[in-house]
């Protein structure tokens, strides 16, 4: 059967890929049938408890970044709207805090000349040993493995630098924003959609394999569950799909995977009785991010919003050195790292303490780290693994062939897209 004909779909995963193809596929006409691994959908998109924080607060993804086409036009439809993220940046130097020193223009138009010239792809640890090797670099090499493992969560030795400059000299200033209620509504209104439309949910099944039988898909899951369909999209995270038995072609395609960087994060949202930071420094009222090198580094408010709530962010290849920390110890090293910064005993931030998450997303089942990075392989990768050929296809923001790769606006348009090759029949 051709996929333009195939007219049941079985989706593995119901994150944002997952839903957006499934709404697409229902609304077309075809029947969708979801299969979940978790006892929610959303995936690395995890809504905490409102009562716990005072909002929508976010164990994943919380900001929207770029242009961010499809999630903007998703939140119309879904009459949700974005929040602009104004405020200041601080920094603790050398035990002292305050707001973020300007990156030297002198050694960022230099960067920028070096990053403007570069025609073949290397690694950005490269790239830093061919141009910025000397001493008097030092403080740019730091700042921009700072950026690099915090921020993209990626290892300098595996990121590509193209990549990289797309994101850094990409052009288009977009403000960061937040949507107000939490990523968790846009979820909620996906998930209305495809019930609407009549997709089946079943919650609970991880998917350990997939056939080729008479012309069409069996997918076989854990607890038993087996589903017949025409064809399958596969959205899991790419460490995980190593985890799904698949025919061979499909087999043969997902090793490229391999290509592609995926890296962690590990993520604490604190929220205290009172926002005592502002005790410390009335100049903090309106501080937004605070960027350190404690053990946990980055942390965040929600301003313009008062919650007394500090989210922790620590990414890159260097989580692995918590990998032995549970839930309870990351919170205590989120308060350990908040004392050092402000100079405050350890306990007296922990009585202050109303209500605690950490995350330490390498540890969860069903995404085995944060989100992907590209390396110099990996737009071959993704060319690889999104060919329009047999009936297991590949979906997820790892697919995503756009700018912001890893984020949600990359797995929304990745399961539009894969829904699209399905009903035109590419
Ligand atoms: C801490 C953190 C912070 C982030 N911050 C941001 C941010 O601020 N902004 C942003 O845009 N993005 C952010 N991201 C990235 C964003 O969350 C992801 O890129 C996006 O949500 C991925 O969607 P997806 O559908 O591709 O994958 P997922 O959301 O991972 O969906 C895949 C689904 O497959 C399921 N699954 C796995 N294995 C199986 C199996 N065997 N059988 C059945 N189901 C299975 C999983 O449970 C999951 O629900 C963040 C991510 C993390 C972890």
């Amino acid at each position: 059967m051709s996929r333009k004909s195939a007219s049941h779909i079985v989706i593995v995963g119901a994150g944002a890929a997952g839903l957006m193809a499934a709404r697409e596929l229902a609304s077309a006409g075809r029947k969708v049938t979801i299969l979940e691994a978790r006892e929610r959908c959303g995936g690395r998109i995890h809504p905490l408890a409102t009562s716990a924080f005072g909002y929508g607060a976010a164990g994943g993804a919380e900001f929207v970044h770029g242009e961010a086409r499809v999630t903007r036009a998703l939140l119309v439809e879904a009459q949700l709207s974005l929040q602009v993220i104004q405020g200041t940046q601080w920094s603790l130097d050398d035990g002292k805090l305050s707001r973020e020193a300007r990156y030297d223009p002198h050694e960022a138009a230099e960067l920028h000349r070096a990053l403007a010239e570069l025609t073949d792809d290397l690694t950005i640890a490269e790239f830093l040993r061919r141009h910025f090797a000397a001493p008097q670099y030092e403080r740019m090499r730091q700042s921009i493995a700072r950026m690099v493992e915090g921020y993209d969560a990626a290892d300098p030795e595996r990121a590509s630098t193209l990549a990289l400059r797309d994101e850094w000299m990409g052009g288009g200033l977009h403000a960061q924003t937040r949507i107000v209620g939490g990523y968790g509504a846009l979820v909620t209104h996906l998930v209305e959609q495809c019930h609407a439309h009549g997709v089946a949910m079943r919650l609970g099944c991880i998917v350990s394999a997939i056939e080729e039988a008479d012309g069409g898909i069996v997918v076989r899951c854990g607890n038993g569950e087996v589903h017949r369909g025409d064809a399958a999209v596969v959205t899991v995270p790419v460490p995980l799909l190593q985890e799904i038995a698949l025919p061979p072609a499909a087999r043969a395609k997902a090793t490229a995977a391999a290509d592609i960087g995926f890296g962690n994060v590990i993520k604490l949202l604190l929220r205290f009785e009172t926002r005592w930071w502002l005790d410390r420094n009335k100049e903090l009222g309106d501080l937004t991010f605070l960027l350190s090198e404690a053990t946990i580094p980055v942390w965040w408010t929600q301003h313009p919003a008062t919650h007394p709530v500090l989210t922790g962010w620590f990414g890159g290849p260097k989580t692995a050195g918590l990998a032995g920390l549970d839930r309870a110890a990351l919170i205590d090293a989120g308060l350990a790292s908040l004392a050092a910064i402000f100079g405050l005993p350890r306990d007296e931030l922990a009585q202050k303490l109303a209500a605690a998450e950490a995350i330490n997303w390498a540890q969860d089942p069903f995404a085995r780290g944060a989100y992907s990075y590209a390396t110099p392989q990996t737009r071959a990768a993704q060319a690889t693994l999104t060919r329009p050929d047999g009936a297991v296809l590949f979906a997820g923001e790892a697919l995503y062939r756009g700018p912001d790769m890893g984020t949600v606006e990359a797995a929304l348009s990745s399961g539009r897209e894969t829904a699209r090759v399905i009903l035109e029949g590419r």
